[in-house]
């Protein structure tokens, strides 16, 4: 292989990276990769730096590896796994070639050397590493790569593959084939889809007119690998001698780092695509060793080496508060009943009136406390794409500002599956961590509240219970509340020891608009007691002659 074929590797390679990220996003199916989420996501720079700030081990070392590839061979990330940069690559191609049809203005159809804008570039860096340590990661939620694209793929692009699944089903029956089957639409948060449009916008249009701008203008990720790649090893240089400026190398090169009145290449902004080695017709181009150059012409300043090793200290020092997930123990496994098709539900008669005081928001099971998951998750919205329930929804200031778009759970559409896993499979940040089932079924996210007064056996003195009939640890108990002349009436009693505020009662109860039995959160996660079971007591009555 010649350095020619560096090009087709990094295509092929981003291929798979990306393909594999987008499935993951869309498996609305579940095929089953959401269970290798983690080998998948490995390398994904933001997410595995906060992975390994809360839990230092090398399962969550994947930025080290890239960051040690970067000083190899410079921002290989960028062009090889990045999903965001692989996505503006597939937009600013599919741009080029439209305007590069015949009777169409040719101005995109090539790029030209650019000058740098180190200010905004590094402003972006500074601002994003300074509010991090500040404690809000508001910064990163917006323009961390891997994220934004996260957003774009689940509020735009999976309600439109959804919506073409429902619209196959009724044709594919028509021809007899029952493959497809009905799907629910995923929530709709109006502040999530536009800011995940507004992103495909700004990042559409760059990418489409100018290529790489974004990560070299906007990206805090390529800030920073920039400045690790200003060190790297192998880096592409131009041969004066050999160079006779036919300029094939710069039109095709999408960072716009080429500077041929120079003959430089602007190392921090080469993304590594090596599009310019396949195109430069001559010997013009090659791959130089700088470690082993006698005198370099741009050594690395010890000021900025110095921000980096610091930069990469303050994350050992953070690196040691793992959290401790809590001992596994079993529990039995009956999901709550569909509510929706549940026929007991009680006909209200008037509308509540005694709002829930929900004291704060409810994060995911296995995030441990709302404030853990803050400062660890980027709004990726894997896991609000793979929950099954759609519980999982954008939240908007509920964690505060620098807590935008981060997922809550939110039980007005469903409740979480007491044997569910699915989010604490794929969170790539470690914001919810992974636990087992059993484990999972004892976490208490929050705890159910009973309004007495919002509740139709109280305002209607009729029978309901359906909170009681969907609880899966049989928290919330029917106790005596009214004898009347027909019928005994029963009331719920919630058991707060054994809830773990799957919300099973609050999607199930019927009132409106304020439901008679509500989940409020708990800011630091607790460990909810084992339900005990109930022996059902069965007696067959052997007197009787054998009935058949
Ligand atoms: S909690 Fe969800 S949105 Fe946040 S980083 Fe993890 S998977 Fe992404
Ligand atoms: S609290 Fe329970 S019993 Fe009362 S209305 Fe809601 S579901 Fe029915």
């Amino acid at each position: 292989m010649t350095i020619r074929h560096l090009r087709r590797l990094r295509i092929w390679i981003a291929l798979v990276f990306f393909m594999l990220t987008l499935f993951l996003f869309l498996d609305f199916r579940d095929f089953g990769l959401r269970v290798i989420a983690g080998e998948v996501l490995y390398l994904q720079f933001v997410p595995s730096l906060l992975q390994f700030l809360d839990n230092a081990t090398l399962g969550a070392a994947g930025f080290i590896l890239v960051l040690m590839l970067t000083l190899v061979f410079g921002r290989v990330y960028c062009s090889f796994v990045c999903p965001l940069g692989i996505f503006q690559d597939l937009i600013s191609r599919l741009a080029r070639k439209r305007m590069a049809n015949p009777g169409e203005k040719k101005r995109t159809s090539r790029f030209s050397g650019s000058r740098p804008h180190y200010f905004l570039w590094y402003a972006v860096l500074s601002l994003t590493v300074l509010l991090f340590f500040a404690g809000t990661g508001l910064m990163l939620n917006l323009l961390d790569p891997f994220s934004s694209f996260g957003r774009i793929v689940s509020h735009l692009f999976r309600p439109l593959v959804l919506g073409a699944n429902n619209l196959g089903v009724p044709l594919l029956e028509q021809l007899g084939s029952h493959a497809l089957y009905r799907v629910q639409w995923p929530v709709f948060v109006p502040a999530a889809t536009g800011i995940a449009l507004a992103t495909l916008m700004v990042v559409g249009w760059l990418s489409a007119r100018h290529g790489r701008l974004y990560c070299n203008t906007l990206c805090p990720v390529g800030a920073l690998l920039g400045l690790f790649s200003k060190i790297s090893m192998f880096r592409i240089r131009i041969a004066p001698d050999a160079c006779d400026s036919c300029r094939q190398c710069q039109r095709v090169c999408k960072a716009g780092c080429i500077d041929l009145k120079e003959k430089t290449v602007d190392v921090r902004r080469c993304v590594a695509c090596f599009n310019c080695l396949a195109a430069c017709p001559g010997q013009g181009l090659a791959i130089q060793n700088h470690w082993r150059q006698p005198a370099r012409q741009n050594p690395a300043k010890p000021g900025r080496r110095g921000f980096l090793i610091g930069l990469a200290a303050a994350g050992m020092g953070l690196g040691s508060s793992r959290v401790d997930a809590g001992p596994v123990n079993s529990a039995d496994s009956s999901d709550p009943v569909d509510p929706v098709n549940s026929a007991d539900s009680a006909v209200q008669t008037r509308p509540t009136t005694i709002p829930e005081t929900r004291t704060g928001p409810i994060s995911p099971p296995g995030s441990v406390s709302v404030a853990r998951f803050s400062s660890l998750c980027t709004a990726c919205h894997l896991c609000v794409s793979v929950c099954p329930s759609r519980i999982l929804v954008p939240a908007l200031l509920d964690y505060g500002l620098s807590g935008m778009l981060q997922p809550k759970m939110d039980f007005r559409s469903g409740h979480c599956n007491y044997d569910c896993k699915d989010c604490l499979e794929v969170c790539p940040t470690g914001a919810i961590l992974p636990l087992s089932r059993e484990n999972k079924q004892q976490v208490q996210v929050g705890v159910a509240r009973f309004i007495k007064e919002n509740c139709v056996v109280y305002t209607d003195n009729t029978n309901c219970g359906a909170c009681s009939e969907h609880c899966p640890t049989k928290a919330v108990d029917m106790v005596h509340y009214l004898t009347l002349p027909d019928r005994d009436l029963l009331i719920p009693k919630v058991n707060p020891d054994i809830c773990v505020g799957c919300g099973g009662c609050e999607y199930a109860c019927p009132t409106k608009p304020y439901k008679a039995i509500y989940v409020d959160g708990n800011p630091v996660h607790r460990k909810a007691e084992k339900p005990v079971e109930k022996a059902v007591e069965q007696r067959i009555d052997t007197s009787e002659e054998f009935p058949f």
